[in-house]
């Protein structure tokens, strides 16, 4: 690790502008998934460090809120020009301690940066309206203002851009955060608070805690000087803090979990569907809550797409992220090996048929072998539950009707992608598909410029397009009378 990687890893929590030890003086130690070797500590922060933070938010909240877009915008395209800049040293912090493969990782820095320049341009078209009165002496305006204090709570899987689409908005709008990165990967989310300062973004307005997550969770959530709470992770969790948040009526947006369904229908672009296979089921080894959960192929075509699906799956390079070539790195811990086993073992048992993979990757640790099941049926687990692994379950279905009902047959709604070559069934399964995403002949989908976000128990709110800077906005109806006109 050069010196420039170093300087990103901060053992420390930002507070205030201060970086500061857990109260207790206790710590945590970062596992790198790829050694099993430790990287560093982290702060075991709580209640009270949070309290301040939330406390230093509200302070830097009076004086953020009334500088001007154009100042805000400045900032963020330096905030973005240092994160491409440092995009090397932030990548390979962020494959440490997440494990993906470094061009994976690369990518997602890029993203950040995307994200953090999108916002800089939008935070200069927050426009609000006036309005055609109904009385002739008064006149109607409606405003936009910065809903506050921010808290964010984010995941593993992509530890730098989940922050990118939370920081962003609130920078953005004049509302001021405190963050809270997943325990697993706490570095990439501790480097935000080094490139804010190096931007010149003032103390108190970006905080970033590690800890303990209930009881950091628990503060951001009840308490009153917390005006929103942005959340990505477990559908199990965000509900949690959705109950939590109640007591307070905080504004909420949600990114949660997925069930992506996959549909090939028999005339689709074979090769295509394949190419668009590998990428939405095995990116981040399938730990992305767009990832394909299920596979659904039509009966004419199904024994083919099994056989050069298998083939291409057989043909990614599992291996340490840092090593070149590598495109599929460890799982992040033990815990999710142990949950692919057992949906593995689940499928087999109830006539499910591995057509590769299928355990543990010889490299040891928490590699996995990527893995297709044939045969897959609707009794099956992974048919309700998040895989959140390399392992692609692939369902034979008949009609049309049939595969919109199967595919919406889940609680989530986030992402879908179906492939078809005849345009009025690409409209009727489009409109039918009840999911915030739809790739249509597409398996990657993601991008800044537009709006990101679940449906049903995937979620509330929408981070990216123009729509993702409303959540971080109050909305405010102002009624001029008395003007004598
Ligand atoms: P998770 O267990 O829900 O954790 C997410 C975050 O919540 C972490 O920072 C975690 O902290 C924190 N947390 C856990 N318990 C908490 C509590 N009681 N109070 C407050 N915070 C708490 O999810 P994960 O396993 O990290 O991530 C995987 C999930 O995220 C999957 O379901 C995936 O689909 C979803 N996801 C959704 C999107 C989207 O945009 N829709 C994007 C990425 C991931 P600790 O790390 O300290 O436990």
């Amino acid at each position: 690790m050069n010196a420039n990687t170093s300087r990103f890893i901060k053992q420390a929590n930002l507070i205030g502008g201060q970086w500061v030890a857990a109260d207790s003086g206790a710590t945590i130690d970062v596992m790198n998934p790829a050694t099993g070797k430790a990287i560093g500590t982290i702060p075991k922060s709580g209640k009270a460090e949070t309290a301040r933070a939330i406390e230093a938010a509200a302070q830097a909240f009076k004086s953020w809120r009334k500088t001007t877009a154009n100042e805000r915008s400045q900032k963020m395209r330096k905030l973005h020009d240092l994160i491409l800049a440092n995009q090397d040293a932030l990548a390979e912090i962020l494959t440490m301690e997440q494990g993906k493969s470094f061009t994976e990782a690369k990518g997602e820095v890029a993203s950040s940066a995307a994200y953090i320049l999108w916002y800089a341009e939008e935070a200069r078209r927050v426009y609000g309206d006036v309005v055609p009165s109904p009385w002739a002496d008064r006149r109607i305006m409606v405003t936009k203002e910065p809903v506050g204090v921010v808290a964010a709570i984010t995941p593993w899987n992509f530890p730098s851009s989940m922050l990118a689409r939370k920081i962003g908005p609130a920078l953005a709008t004049g509302c001021t955060v405190v963050v809270k990165p997943a325990t697993q990967t706490p570095y990439s989310g501790l480097a935000w608070g080094v490139l804010c300062e190096e931007a010149g973004i003032p103390a108190g307005v970006v905080n970033i805690l590690t800890g303990s997550a209930s009881e950091i969770g628990g503060e951001l959530t009840r308490n009153p000087q917390v005006a929103k709470l942005t959340f990505t992770g477990s559908t199990e969790i965000g509900k949690l803090l959705m109950k939590q948040t109640a007591g307070t009526v905080k504004k909420v947006s949600m990114e949660l979990g997925g069930n992506a369904p996959f549909i090939v229908f028999d005339d689709a672009d074979l090769d295509r569907a394949v190419a668009g296979a590998i990428a939405a089921k095995f990116r981040n080894s399938g730990q992305t809550c767009v990832c394909t959960n299920r596979f659904f192929v039509q009966s004419k075509i199904y024994s083919r797409f099994v056989e050069k699906f298998t083939e291409a799956v057989e043909q990614l390079k599992v291996g340490n992220g840092m090593d070149s070539g590598t495109q599929q790195g460890p799982l992040i811990d033990m815990n999710a090996v142990e949950k692919v086993e057992e949906f593995i073992a689940d499928a087999t048992k109830k006539g499910g048929r591995i057509v590769t993979g299928g355990k543990r990757h010889a490299l040891g640790g928490s590699y996995f072998e990527p893995t297709v099941i044939a045969d897959a049926k609707p009794r099956m687990r992974f048919t309700k539950e998040e895989i959140f692994g390399p392992v692609a379950p692939v369902y034979k279905f008949k009609s049309e009707e049939d595969v919109i009902e199967q595919a919406n047959n889940t609680e989530y709604g986030l992402a879908c992608y179906f492939y078809t070559q005849d345009l009025g069934r690409a409209f009727r399964v489009m409109e039918g598909l009840k999911y915030g995403l739809v790739g249509v002949n597409e398996g990657l989908i993601s991008t800044v410029e537009a709006p990101f976000g679940g449906l049903k128990e995937s979620g509330l709110g929408k981070e990216g397009g123009h729509q993702g800077i409303e959540d971080y906005l109050d909305t405010k109806y102002v009624c001029i009378g008395g003007l004598g006109l």
